[in-house]
């Protein structure tokens, strides 16, 4: 059976958060994802219950927000194969369940992604997306600015990623890039109706509690805001994590690799330079741009009981 912690665990009117395949999908501090919506959900005294559930369980179809992290290529495979022959979140997601996946997690919402060869494979058909791979990685601190009808503003997260992703019809980019590569055309992560896929680590609730905040609205309405105590440590790691970042024109991960100012990682994979994107120069953050998409609908409203 799926495990169960919280302190409101099986409570009826509580918030059920599910962690999907910690065991495979969890790089580089995903699970912070789940730590964050269980202390923001609190702190506004709404009852939270958390599910983790390994790839060997099943998911189950009753949650709010389901979780999925960031994984490599093989467990990324792994996970695929058996989500699909799940089918819980699936069925979750159809019936108005809120979707948050980081990375590997996000390219599995997609109707295909690149196994480790670059070959396609079958994903979940949750969200209307197909990721391949690039020529080379994209690793490194990355910055994007949130679709406006969002309301969360800019996003600070770190990448490290080979797939390259594109958004068919129905679904909407999450936000524009500033500096690094996102989905590898400008844009970073997508959305449609309650499901929100991001390339984002960091992780990206902690680093992002407007984004947090997004998803919990989706899941119980509207929120009131945190005193500014609770929200001190988290605005000082972003302003340290957006001053640390370099500026640099969105970069695709197609683009064949140029030759590099000596000291930045190299485009295949090497070892990212502190604070800063692998083969980007360092500078100021460019000014905040319009966000070009098309304007979105707003969420549907929650249908769960
Ligand atoms: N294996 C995938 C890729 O390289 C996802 C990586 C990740 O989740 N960080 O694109």
């Amino acid at each position: 059976m799926p495990s169960r912690r919280g302190a409101h665990a099986g409570g009826p009117g509580s918030l059920r958060l599910v962690w999907v395949y910690p065991d495979l999908l969890s790089t580089y501090g995903d699970r912070g994802n789940l730590l964050v919506l269980e202390r923001r959900a609190r702190l506004r005294g709404l009852p939270v219950e958390s599910v983790i559930v390994n790839a060997d369980q099943p998911v189950p179809r009753q949650g709010d927000i389901y979780l999925m992290g960031g994984g490599e290529d093989l467990p990324q495979i792994l996970a695929a194969r058996r989500l699909r022959a799940d089918g819980g979140l699936r069925a979750a997601a159809g019936h108005g369940a809120v979707v948050f996946a980081v990375c590997a997690g996000y390219q599995l919402l997609g109707v295909e992604f690149g196994g480790e060869e670059g070959q396609p494979l079958p994903g979940l058909e949750i969200l209307n997306i197909r990721s391949g791979r690039g020529e080379r990685r994209g690793v490194g601190e990355i910055v994007a600015d949130v679709d406006p009808s969002l309301g969360v503003g800019r996003l600070t997260g770190f990448e490290n990623h080979q797939g390259v992703t594109r958004l068919g019809p129905g679904v909407s980019p999450l936000a524009r890039v500033v500096a690094g590569v996102g989905n590898g055309d400008g844009t970073e992560g997508a959305y449609a109706g309650r499901v929100l896929g991001t390339y984002l680590h960091g992780p990206a609730l902690v680093r992002n509690p407007a984004l947090a905040d997004l998803l919990l609205s989706w899941a119980a309405g509207r929120l009131p805001p945190l005193n500014a105590r609770d929200e001190e440590w988290t605005l000082r790691l972003r302003e340290q994590r957006l001053a640390a970042v370099p500026a640099g024109p969105p970069r695709s991960l197609d683009e064949r690799p140029r030759p590099r100012p000596p000291g930045l990682g190299d485009a295949s994979g090497g070892p990212a330079q502190p604070g800063g994107h692998a083969g980007v120069p360092r500078g100021g953050i460019p000014a905040r741009r319009a966000f070009p998409g098309p304007p979105s609908p707003p969420p549907r409203p929650p249908t769960r009981p």
